[in-house]
């Protein structure tokens, strides 16, 4: 019942403060989150969890049975920080903090687990909920990324995307999840109807090393051709069309050794965002259009690494309904909007290929996210809130017979029919090329 499920929720306000707390002190970064991992693998089997663990990486899957049958709902909360070195409560070995507020999403999901053992809470409610505790959602530290992947560890840079292809999204039926928001006070949810997706690109400029007092003109500047490629990529900002959502935007990770030597070697990270797969591919075309012509101008060469980010996140419309219908039933206000749209980038795009999904957001956070000012006031009252929130989104799907879920399953069309099918689209969107080449009749090769 959804009351005692919402009371259940109540009942273990203390233990859902005591893991955000915990897990805000420690912030670790996606694929290392293994101290979260162990708090709340030990806290899921004192509740009588058994766990299924991701093995090599940070992560379990658990389940509940109703005892009736009909689908499973997958609920996920993620675990990993991000790096913010100047927000006041970084760890100040690794930068890592949450200012994403993933600690909450974590700590809500105990909460819920804890809930859903409460007697009587799920009469009612018809087939199974599985609760993921999910590493690494922020696509960040690419080169740690490629190094576990490079030793066999992973084999996608998104946890959801690694999940699914351990088989441990497998019998999921749908999903839900909630992320925390600074857009709305506390005791608000917001339904939409999705956000971008992105490409993440590795481009390696290599020039000749010389000596820049010296001999500067036996050198090849690696530093001079990411800058130029910096201004080329600026320039081609007005060609994105408003209604395809582009963000083009990256960092340069290595910018040379020494600063007596001309740079041979300079190393950006980027990413390429949008709306649909058609936009972010004639983007990222225009990106390496305007790379690989910076990296001609000063003479050097340049290797580019493209990889799928993650999809597009769209969200099921009957899952976006029951989302509403549920979050009515556990908070103060509900903002539904249906056609809206957000600009970053989710591995929860990628559920939203393979099964119906929604994500909505929550209200409570302040400051900015991402940045050194984002931090939830009352993380109890707002892990509680997205907790039964949850339940609510529950409720509805699994009552009656699970009904309404059965309706949205047998209704939904997904992107990619299988799990293989999904993985190998992932697969093939991964190209590195070396971009241009000097050919020996002197002219040059643009590929
Ligand atoms: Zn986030
Ligand atoms: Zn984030």
């Amino acid at each position: 019942m959804l009351e005692k499920l919402l009371d259940g929720v109540e009942k273990n306000r203390e233990l859902i403060s005591a893991a955000y707390n915990r897990i805000w002190k420690n912030p670790e970064t996606g694929y290392r989150e293994w101290k979260t991992n162990e708090y709340l693998k030990n806290e899921y089997e004192k509740l009588g969890y058994e766990l299924t663990m991701a093995g090599n990486i940070p992560g379990f899957i658990t389940e509940i049975d109703t005892g009736r049958p009909g689908p499973t709902v997958a609920v996920f909360g993620e675990m990993d920080a991000l790096i913010c070195a100047t927000h006041p409560d970084a760890d100040p070995a690794t930068g890592a903090v949450h200012a994403c507020g993933h600690c909450a999403q974590s700590a809500a999901l105990l909460g819920l687990a804890a809930a859903l053992k409460e007697p009587g809470v799920l009469d009612g409610m018809s087939g199974k909920i599985r609760l993921i505790a999910v590493p690494a959602e922020e696509l960040i530290e690419i080169e740690y990324r490629q190094k576990l992947y490079d030793e066999g560890i992973i084999r996608y840079f998104g946890g959801k995307q690694e999940f699914i292809y351990r088989g441990l999204l497998d019998g999921a039926d749908m999903a839900i999840m909630i992320h925390n928001s600074t857009a709305w006070p506390k005791g608000t949810g917001r339904v939409n109807l999705g956000s971008n997706g992105c490409m993440i690109k590795t481009i390696v400029f290599h020039g000749k090393a010389s000596h820049a007092g010296g001999s500067p003109h036996r050198g090849r500047n690696a530093l001079y051709a990411a800058t130029q490629a910096l201004t080329a990529i600026n320039a081609i900002r007005e060609t994105f069309r408003d209604e395809d959502h582009i963000r083009v935007h990256g960092i340069i990770t290595q910018g040379g050794d020494v600063a007596n030597t001309i740079p041979d070697r300079v190393v950006m990270e980027f990413y390429v965002r949008g709306a649909n797969g058609d936009a972010i591919k004639a983007a990222n075309e225009a990106v390496n259009r305007a790379v690989s012509g910076a990296a001609v101008s000063l003479g050097c060469t340049v290797t580019i690494d493209d990889r799928h980010g993650y999809f597009p996140r769209i969200h099921d419309r009957g899952m976006m309904e029951a989302a509403r219908e549920g979050m009515e039933l556990a908070l103060e206000h509900v903002l539904y909007i249906p056609e809206g749209w957000t600009y970053g980038c989710s591995d929860f795009g990628d559920i939203t290929s393979i099964m119906p999904g929604v994500h909505p957001h929550i209200g409570g956070s302040r400051g900015t996210v991402h940045g050194s000012t984002y931090f939830i006031d009352d993380p109890a009252g707002v892990c509680t809130d997205s907790a039964k929130a949850q339940a609510g989104i529950l409720w509805v799907l699994l009552k009656d017979g699970a009904e309404r879920a059965l309706r949205i399953k047998e209704d939904f069309t997904p992107v990619f029919a299988t799990r293989d099918e999904y993985l190998k689209f992932i697969d093939d969107a991964t190209a590195v090329r070396e971009a241009v080449s000097y050919l020996d009749d002197g002219s040059i090769l643009i590929k």
